[in-house]
């Protein structure tokens, strides 16, 4: 999930504290992987969020998405035009969707935060795909440009810097939302943001737990909120997805709180090595 904007302190996290949210960030991990797996036409949003909240009060923990501001739902679930905070329901899924799903959970009152977008079965067009595609890599770009920032704001450069370059004018960012700070509550200081702006952010400091998340939109990134205050809709004519880690940063380097290995792969592949995983 994503917020408005603030500046306020960081709250920075011992490291038996971040070995508690990455218990959270790993249920989240495989709560997203149940729900790829049960993706399918035919299934509903709201389906796919009673399995998500059943799954995660099985495990003792709780969703923080559900009554946030009044949010009614475990999981944002956003479908082709929506590109965030869409709300589950009787909506039925279809071939060649895009679905982005957001959730979250606390475990021991530590909370985590993450999202993913799929294509249902076989894509619409190589648009959708390379849509869902460079979202992904602009997540990892920007997880990796935090393990070298002496700056939070080297994210949103990052981010910006690697969509321009695999997808030009292609697509747009959605602007006025971003990442956040993550910990004893889900949206804290600092902000994240998925551009480059003027502000250089607070310094990155081990102890530092964020969520990075970019909301990208094909065509131009002009948008609307829904009549229900909640879902925010391209209204350009594409389609959007968003991808979304916890992270931790740690005097040994960077753990993504809310990857299955970490990160290990998708970092080792950008030449990072991650921190010791205190749940391996
Ligand atoms: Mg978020």
């Amino acid at each position: 999930m994503s917020p408005h904007l603030r500046r306020e302190r960081v709250e920075l996290k011992t490291p038996e504290q971040i070995a508690l949210m990455r218990r959270s960030g790993l249920l989240l991990a495989r709560v997203h992987a149940m729900l790829a797996a049960q993706l399918r036409p035919g299934i509903t949003t709201g389906r796919l969020d009673a399995l998500a909240e059943q799954m995660i009060r099985d495990e003792g923990a709780l969703p923080n998405f559900l009554g946030y501001q009044g949010f009614p739902a475990t999981l944002c679930i956003s479908v082709n035009e929506e590109v965030v905070h869409g709300i589950p329901g009787p909506r039925v899924l279809a071939e060649g969707d895009v679905v982005s799903i957001d959730g979250g959970c606390i475990v021991e009152g530590w909370h985590s935060d993450a999202a993913r977008t799929h294509i249902v079965g076989t894509p619409r067009s190589s648009a959708d795909e390379k849509l869902v595609a460079v979202t992904e890599d602009a997540l990892w770009a920007g997880i990796a440009a935090l393990s070298g920032a002496s700056r939070v704001g080297e994210i949103g450069a990052a981010v910006e810097d690697l969509v321009t370059l695999e997808a030009g004018e292609t697509l747009a960012h959605l602007e006025g939302f971003g990442g956040h700070g993550i910990g004893r509550a889900m949206h804290q200081p600092p902000d994240v943001m998925n551009y480059r702006t003027r502000d250089r952010g607070p310094k990155v400091v081990p102890g530092m737990c964020l969520a990075i998340e970019p909301m990208l939109i094909q065509g131009d990134g002009s948008w609307r909120m829904l009549e229900d205050d909640w879902t925010v809709v391209a209204t350009g004519g594409g389609r959007a997805a968003h991808a979304e880690h916890s992270v931790a940063v740690t005097e040994q380097g960077l753990l993504v709180l809310t990857a299955e290995d970490g990160g290990r792969a998708e970092l080792a592949a950008l030449g990072i090595e991650i921190a010791p995983d205190p749940a391996a």
